[in-house]
């Protein structure tokens, strides 16, 4: 057993906790509500996924500070009553014992500032492709002394059509230089994930946001083009991306940046990026910088973030370069 054993066993078993929850909440979701707009199932799912995470994360690791994209605020005070009772309610079959352990569980997640040991937790990776039914992950990374070092990563949409019994459902995980992992959601057998090995940089197979606010689609229809690339970008919430890519199923994901003002936050990067690397792939920002996750919540140092399976990445950069992208 390697030395973060107790903690990746934890991590896991985690995601796959707050990922019940998720799949309850969304099978709940009607057309009715999406033609509505409702966003009401994600928020609920959210703070719940976030509970069961924290709890966890609390019972195994009292002192550790989590760094989590939600807080408790706003189910606080009579403003917040009725998302206070949906959570809970979500959250009893789990063994949460009142909406007070709820929310503390919840507050948990409330860090803010870079510390030597720390988690960082996206509780749903993807609201908007959660609503629709679609991928959305649940992301879980411990950083220590400035270094990514474990990850859990569960995307409850992602199927796993090479490993047996596994129709819908994955999760992949890694231990900083122990190689990276991925399993049925439900099952259990698990198998190395490795990056594709494609040599050929016109036959690269892309992974960006489905949204457009989120990663520039017109700047990487420019990249295909100058590299010749001609299959279609596959579009998909979430870091599940990152899961993609580590598993072989496409050559790179492409975070583009869309205004000059937005900094990446890093819950929605850790779990994703130690997976890649230790998956054999490489991560960095637009520039070429490594990811720094020692700024707090926001990735502050870096712009844009690029996931490659390695061979293409500098050519990659360059064209971006070339294009203006930064
Ligand atoms: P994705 O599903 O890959 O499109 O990413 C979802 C994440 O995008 C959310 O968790 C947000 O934190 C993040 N996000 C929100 N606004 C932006 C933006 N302008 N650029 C990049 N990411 C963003
Ligand atoms: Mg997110």
């Amino acid at each position: 057993m390697g030395s973060y054993a107790r903690e990746l066993e934890v991590a896991l078993a985690a995601v796959r906790e707050a990922s019940k929850v998720c799949r309850s909440v969304q099978a709940t979701i009607t057309p009715d509500a999406l033609e509505k707009k409702d966003k009401s199932p994600v928020t609920v799912a959210d703070f719940a996924s976030q509970a069961l995470v924290c709890r966890a994360l609390q019972d195994a690791f009292a002192d550790d500070p989590v760094i989590g994209e939600e807080d408790a605020a706003a189910l606080r005070g009579d403003d917040g009553a009725a998302f206070r009772g949906r959570v809970f309610a979500e959250l009893q079959p789990f063994g949460v014992a009142s909406e007070d352990e709820a929310l503390a569980f919840i507050d948990r997640g409330g860090a803010q500032a870079y510390s030597e040991r720390f988690w960082t937790l996206d509780p749903i990776d993807g609201t908007k492709g959660f609503l629709r039914g679609d991928q959305y992950a649940v992301a879980l990374a411990l950083v220590v002394d400035g270094e990514l070092t474990v990850a859990a990563l569960a995307c409850p949409n992602l199927p796993s059509p090479d490993l047996a019994g596994a129709d819908q459902g994955s999760v992949l995980w890694a231990v900083r230089g122990e190689g990276a992992f991925h399993a049925p959601l439900d099952g259990t057998g698990a198998a190395a994930a490795r990056v594709s090995t494609e040599s050929v940089i016109a036959n690269t197979r892309l992974c960006e946001s489905v949204e457009s606010g989120h990663s520039s689609h017109s700047h990487s229809a420019q990249l295909m083009e100058r590299l010749g690339i001609s299959a279609e970008p596959v579009r998909l919430d979430s870091q599940t991306k990152y899961g993609v890519v580590a598993r072989g199923d496409a050559e790179a994901y492409l975070r583009l940046p869309t205004r000059p003002g937005y900094r990446e936050k890093i819950w929605d990067h850790g779990a994703g990026a130690l997976i890649v690397q230790e998956a054999g792939g490489t991560v960095t920002d637009v520039a070429g910088k490594p990811l720094d996750f020692t700024r707090g919540r926001e990735l502050s140092k870096n712009r844009g973030v690029i996931v490659t399976h390695g061979p293409f990445h500098e050519t990659i950069l360059e064209t971006l370069a070339a294009l203006g992208v930064k």
